[in-house]
């Protein structure tokens, strides 16, 4: 039960007679670096949050293997364990759990609702933090053997079941050079195939990928179909020349595909800003808040420019402040 609502209930923006028992004072959505960040502040502030987890618990930072650039850890930390003591850190001060997909929300009126299959969540004050998804080519049979028939979006999950074998990664940036470089502890050769003539990963990640014996870069080419066996399974790529426009085969038994991300803001559309991309746009003057007061954003759903782990906790905080300093204001 969510002790605010016994204690500052409002209704049409006045203080209601009768309690809301079921109201949540915060409830964060997401449980990346930017969500779980949030959740340790609330809860600190004694705002006992509740933090919604969608389809990715741990967010983006699970799928990767080592971290060596958040501060705090010399020599690096696995992404995995990163997250799960974010997560411990934020429920020992009181956050709780609970795991939804929020189909819709309507912001309407004080009480914020948030839908889910079966379920309507409301809260005083909300935190967005529900990150970005891998991005995938839309070529023939990318869709028809992902997951399990040789395409994947994360080598950490999938690369060792890919143990002697070749394999490409398609992507030039440092997604792709951070899944390359972690192949090659497997696979006997990865081909990076890249669109364009040159990295857009950072100079330390495209030194290391492009210096790798295992790894073979293959410029300014595009795959234009994913190639079955005949069990289903992936045996090659139809890939494409851009400068010569020729046609050849690349054979591979997987496809790692790291082209970036999009960000999972499709049950706001209409409600919040949005940009082109379908980022968040927060109000001008602030990295976090909405037009809506008691609603903020934070980590990758807001931000195409930075999207590192640390960017987004710093956006989780910063959103839980703001929201904490919300809350006391309306009480
Ligand atoms: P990104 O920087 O946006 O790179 C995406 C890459 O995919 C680009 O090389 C792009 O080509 C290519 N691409 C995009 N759409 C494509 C398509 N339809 N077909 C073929 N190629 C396509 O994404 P990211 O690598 O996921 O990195 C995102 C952010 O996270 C960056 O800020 C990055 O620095 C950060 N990151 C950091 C680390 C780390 O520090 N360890 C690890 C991973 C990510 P073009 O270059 O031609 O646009």
């Amino acid at each position: 039960m969510a002790v605010a609502g016994l204690l500052f209930g409002r209704r049409g923006g006045k203080l209601s007679a009768l309690p809301w028992l079921f109201m949540e004072n915060v409830i964060i959505l997401g449980t990346g670096c930017a969500g779980l960040t949030a959740a340790i502040y609330t809860a600190r502030a004694n705002l006992r949050p509740l933090v919604i987890e969608g389809g990715m618990p741990g967010g983006q930072l699970t799928t990767t293997s080592e971290v060596e650039n958040f501060p705090g850890f010399p020599e690096g930390v696995d992404g995995f364990e990163l997250m799960d003591r974010l997560r411990k850190q934020a429920a020992k001060f009181g956050t709780r759990f609970e795991s939804a997909v929020i189909d819709s929300v309507d912001f309407s009126g004080p009480v914020k609702k948030l839908k889910s299959a079966g379920k309507v969540h409301e809260a005083r004050a909300v935190i967005i933090a529900t990150g970005a998804s891998p991005r995938l080519l839309n070529v023939p049979g990318e869709k028809e053997m992902y997951g399990g028939k040789g395409v994947t979006t994360c080598a950490t999950c999938d690369g060792a079941f890919y143990r002697g074998m070749e394999v490409a990664v398609a992507g030039g940036g440092d997604s792709a050079c951070e899944e390359a470089l972690f192949l090659t502890r497997f696979c006997t050769k990865v081909y990076l195939v890249h669109r364009r003539e040159e990295l857009r990963a950072s100079a330390i990640m495209a030194k290391r990928t492009l210096e790798h014996a295992k790894i073979v870069p293959v410029w300014n080419t595009v795959i234009e179909r994913v190639l079955a066996d005949e069990k289903g399974h992936v045996r090659g790529l139809a890939v494409k020349n851009l400068q010569t426009g020729a046609g050849s085969e690349l054979a591979v038994k997987g496809l790692f595909v790291a082209i970036g991300h999009m960000p999972n803001t499709q049950a706001f559309k209409g409600v919040l800003e949005l940009d082109e991309l379908g980022y968040f746009v927060p109000e001008s003057g602030s990295q976090v808040a909405t037009k809506i007061p008691g609603v903020y954003v934070a980590g990758d759903c807001a931000d195409h420019v930075y999207r590192q782990a640390i960017t987004a906790a710093g956006m989780g905080c910063a959103a839980a402040i703001e929201a904490e300093r919300w809350l006391a204001e309306g009480e």
